[in-house]
């Protein structure tokens, strides 16, 4: 079990920034879990190949605060960017180790994955993000259409095939304008006009205009098998029938996981302050994790804040002469 000043739970921007703002501050006895195989997993598998990152993701100049900063760049640029983080500072990663637990134990906190104790804690910061349970819609999706039902981007993209992509945010934006060139693209919103979505995203859906099909103000009341398709039936009545759906919703808090290890939620999001720190003394929360619709600046920032803050309240550096000798 590793004795440890901070557990950072996440290996994304949020839990990369952390580290990098505590290595930075001279906080050495720190490590990420991640639960995948490699770092930033939510990036990796859910951004199309060569996807632009966007810096102002939700249309605003946000000035980054901390360490870790882009600008506008592909996914591969991105990941490299994250990858050279974590070797120029050298912070240590636990691959495949999923964390499902954290228990209080006099003044430390026991990290959990599974039923192994993989550490030992004074502060824990949990940036895991939001998209390891993708939103799905309200309606049942049939057994015999689950194929043609994506939540996230399967292998290969679709070519030559009628798709409707459903969602108003970013996401869906970017994914009708990257299968429009080699699909019929559809793109259903609930809303009579886009409102989420960034300047960069609302001209490319106009450069795309003929190609495809807006269909705005548009709620979908359920989906049912059709011969070599899946129909789509909307609230007003009208049908159409589509060889795949693409929902873009977005991701949904783990909250069962926070709520298991005792984090206090209000209304739909967990109870954190100003900095990030939940009702539970020193554990911190980072990233998508803790509010509606994230972005990676918003993940280096907060990770910042949280970070000054745990080193300033918490008399970090203190912490670490007094019972971590490195
Ligand atoms: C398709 C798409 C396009 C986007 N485009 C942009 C963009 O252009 N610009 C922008 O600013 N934002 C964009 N975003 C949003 C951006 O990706 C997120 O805001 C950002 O990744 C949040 O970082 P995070 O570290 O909080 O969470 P994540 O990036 O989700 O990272 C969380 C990490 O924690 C790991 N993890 C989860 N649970 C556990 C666990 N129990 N134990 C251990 N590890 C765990 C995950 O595997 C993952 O590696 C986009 C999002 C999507 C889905």
């Amino acid at each position: 079990m590793k004795e440890l000043l901070v557990a950072i739970i996440g290996a994304g921007p949020a839990g990369i920034a952390a580290a990098v703002e505590l290595k930075t501050a001279g906080i050495k006895n720190i490590a990420i879990f991640e639960k995948a195989g490699n770092l930033c997993y939510t990036i990796r598998r859910l951004y199309p190949e060569g996807k632009r990152v966007d810096r102002n993701y939700k249309g605003m100049n946000i000035a980054l605060e901390g360490v870790c900063s882009f600008e506008t760049e592909t996914k591969e640029q991105f990941l490299e960017r994250m990858e050279k983080y974590i070797k120029d500072y050298q912070v240590e990663i636990f691959y495949n180790t999923e964390i499902n637990g954290l228990q209080k134990n006099g003044e430390f906190y026991i990290i959990k994955a599974g039923t192994c104790s993989v550490a030992r804690a004074y502060a824990v910061v949990i940036a895991t993000g939001v998209f390891d349970k993708p939103k799905k819609p309200s309606y049942p999706i049939p057994e015999e259409v689950k194929h043609r039902v994506f939540f996230e981007l399967p292998k290969e993209l679709p070519e030559g095939e009628k798709i409707l992509v459903v969602g108003g945010g970013n996401t869906a934006a970017e994914l009708a304008c990257i299968l429009s060139g080699r699909c019929d693209v559809y793109i259903s919103y609930r809303r009579p006009e886009f409102f989420r979505i960034n300047e960069e995203n609302l001209r490319e859906l106009e450069k795309r205009k003929d190609k495809i099909t807006f269909f705005l103000g548009t709620e979908i009341k359920g989906v049912e098998p059709e011969k070599e398709g899946v129909k789509v039936i909307f609230t007003d009545g009208y049908t159409e029938v589509f060889s795949k759906i693409f929902y873009c919703l977005g991701g949904s808090t783990p909250r069962n996981f926070l709520e298991k290890i005792g984090v206090r939620f209000k209304d739909s999001l967990p109870d954190i302050d100003e900095f990030g720190e939940s009702n539970l003394e020193r554990v911190f929360l980072v990233g998508d994790v803790a509010v509606k619709r994230g972005s990676i600046v918003h993940a280096f920032n907060s990770a910042h804040r949280a970070v000054k803050r745990i080193i300033e309240k918490y008399s970090l550096i203190y912490i670490q002469n007094l019972k971590f000798k490195v």
